[in-house]
């Protein structure tokens, strides 16, 4: 059994910048997955002698343990007590090690998605900016690049709401705990339909220009 722990399949060097970071040439998921394979076989085989010195090791204590105890003419529960308070405290759970190779995968990872997520958020407010253009508003008099999404958003949840204003209907509203029986809300008026809540229309989770989302909702 070899001592020496297994060759990474790839290097590592520093990127030479300002904020000298280390670089992993060829490394991969896939790199190290295979790597990681072969590291924990060579682990085990180094565990496997740890833990059979570590059974010498106990077998010789409880020697000792044995002996001594006898020589005491004390108890397992005497000795047990004063181990506990010997003990207590010494051994506390290790953390979690994350190997460097592994940081950096995640940062390269979490790296690319920042990048995916800005590139669909500056994709969202170009489309409001057309958006917004196609409904008439001037850009840079009714609104500027920062204020597209916030302007497109309002003005799709006026137009979803005016829309459900025109369909007459009973609607469940969130916070629809009236005290008596009700029908619900029509969508158009403060109050549900037994008067014990005032109602309005509010923008829903995920609402966008494009998909718009209302719902009632007490207040
Ligand atoms: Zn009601």
């Amino acid at each position: 059994m070899s001592d020496k722990r297994p060759e990474k399949p790839w290097t590592s060097r520093s990127d030479g910048g300002f904020r000298a970071k280390t670089v992993f040439v060829g490394l991969t998921r896939e790199a190290l997955a295979a790597f990681k394979t072969t590291e924990k076989a060579w682990i085990n085989e180094q565990l496997t002698e740890i833990l059979t010195r570590r059974k010498q090791a106990c077998d010789l204590v409880k020697g000792l343990e044995a002996s001594g105890l006898f020589r005491l003419k004390v108890g397992r529960t005497a000795f047990s007590t004063k181990a506990m308070e010997f003990y207590n405290g010494a051994c506390t759970p290790g953390e979690t090690y994350t190997t460097p190779e592994e940081k950096w995968l995640d940062e390269q990872e979490k790296q690319s998605h920042d990048e995916t997520v800005k590139q669909s958020q500056i994709a969202y407010r170009d489309k409001a900016v057309c958006w917004l253009i196609a409904r008439g508003k001037r850009y840079g008099h009714d609104f500027t690049v920062e204020g597209a999404i916030g302007l497109a958003e309002q003005i799709a949840f006026e137009e979803a709401v005016a829309r459900q204003k025109t369909i007459w209907m009973w609607h469940g509203f969130e916070g629809q705990n009236c005290d008596g029986p009700c029908d619900g809300w029509n969508g158009v008026d403060q109050r549900c339909q037994c008067g014990n809540r005032r109602v309005s229309w509010t923008q829903g989770d995920g609402h966008t220009f494009e998909h718009p989302s209302v719902y009632g909702e007490a207040y």
